[in-house]
């Protein structure tokens, strides 16, 4: 079975082909497509097909799905551009003949009001209308996304958000990539919406005092309004379209947006998802 992963040169399309290498798919039934072939250098050098296809462009991606079976289609990263591009992915596979799309969706989408929402709506309708056999993993938020708090924390003592006392449900992205290869490389899950949270969820102080005991230092969680936390992200270099956007988010976090006690995401993996201190450590 050939199986393509879109955004293989990204952070979750890498895992997820390194998860399929770990579950015994051959490097030669795996399709890594890529908009930079430079990026995929070891990619090749492990033996995995290489495909270049822009998502602007619907042809190279019928050309890159060509002879694929399941497709793990990871969400384009341009948001505000994501209904083109995933138009042209779907257009593709079904020109192609791609038999299963699992594809990386955002957690409780059904009820969120969180500003990535849209795009991943219209995406599932594009998924359902094609009659293409799908999976949906729905993915929580990335632990890596806190990250950047390890900085702040260093340089100021301090952990920055507008979420209040927001409780996430995050998980490494290692966690959801196993995910997307276990769905990838098992039968049974066509038509199903996974909710992929992890467990235990933390609430944002929680995070703060988790990256003051990876730092071995006291870490104060400050709950700013969201236009300041607006300016602290551009202040920290953050483009103004997403910063604007991610201070938008936090009030809709802090509504539970990135909430789930659903145990799709353990139940996947077979084991528990990785803990934000297992994250910490290894950034
Ligand atoms: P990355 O930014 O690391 O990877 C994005 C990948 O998409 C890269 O391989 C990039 O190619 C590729 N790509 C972007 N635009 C195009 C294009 N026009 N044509 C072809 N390829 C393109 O993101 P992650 O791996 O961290 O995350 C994967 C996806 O998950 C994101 O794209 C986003 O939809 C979503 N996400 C989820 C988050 C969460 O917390 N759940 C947080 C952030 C994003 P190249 O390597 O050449 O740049």
């Amino acid at each position: 079975m050939r199986i393509a992963v879109t955004g293989a040169t990204g952070h979750l399309g890498g895992l997820i082909i390194d998860k399929l290498l770990a579950r015994d798919v051959a490097p030669s039934d795996i399709v890594a497509v890529v908009r930079n072939e430079e990026k995929a250098q070891d990619l090749a050098k492990q033996g995995i097909n290489i495909a270049v296809a822009a998502y602007e462009d619907e042809s190279a991606l019928a050309k890159a799905f060509d002879g694929v079976d399941r497709l793990v289609f990871v969400s384009a990263s341009e948001v505000g551009k994501r209904i083109d591009q995933h138009t042209n992915i779907v257009n593709a596979a079904k020109s192609a003949g791609v038999a299963q799309i699992a594809y990386t969706s955002l957690l409780n989408l059904d009820s969120s009001e969180l500003f990535l929402a849209p795009e991943h709506v219209a995406t599932e309708r594009l998924l359902a209308d094609s009659g293409i056999e799908h999976v949906l993993l729905r993915n929580g938020w990335y632990w890596e996304n806190y990250v950047s708090g390890l900085e702040t924390g260093k340089s100021l003592g301090k952990f920055f958000s507008a979420a209040g006392e927001a409780k996430v449900s995050g998980a490494a992205r290692a966690d959801f990539a196993e995910a997307a290869a276990v769905v990838a490389t098992t039968d049974g899950h066509a038509g199903k919406v996974y909710e992929l949270a992890g467990a235990p969820a933390l609430a944002y102080p929680d995070i703060a005092a988790q990256i003051g005991q990876v730092l071995g230092k006291d870490v104060e969680y400050v709950n700013q309004t969201p236009a300041e936390y607006e300016e602290f992200l551009r202040s920290a270099g953050v483009p103004a379209d997403f910063a604007a956007g991610l201070a938008s988010a936090d009030p809709v976090i802090e509504q539970g947006a990135l909430y789930s006690e659903s145990t799709d995401l353990q139940d996947l993996i077979g084991r528990p998802s990785s803990s934000v201190v297992d994250t910490f450590q290894q950034a």
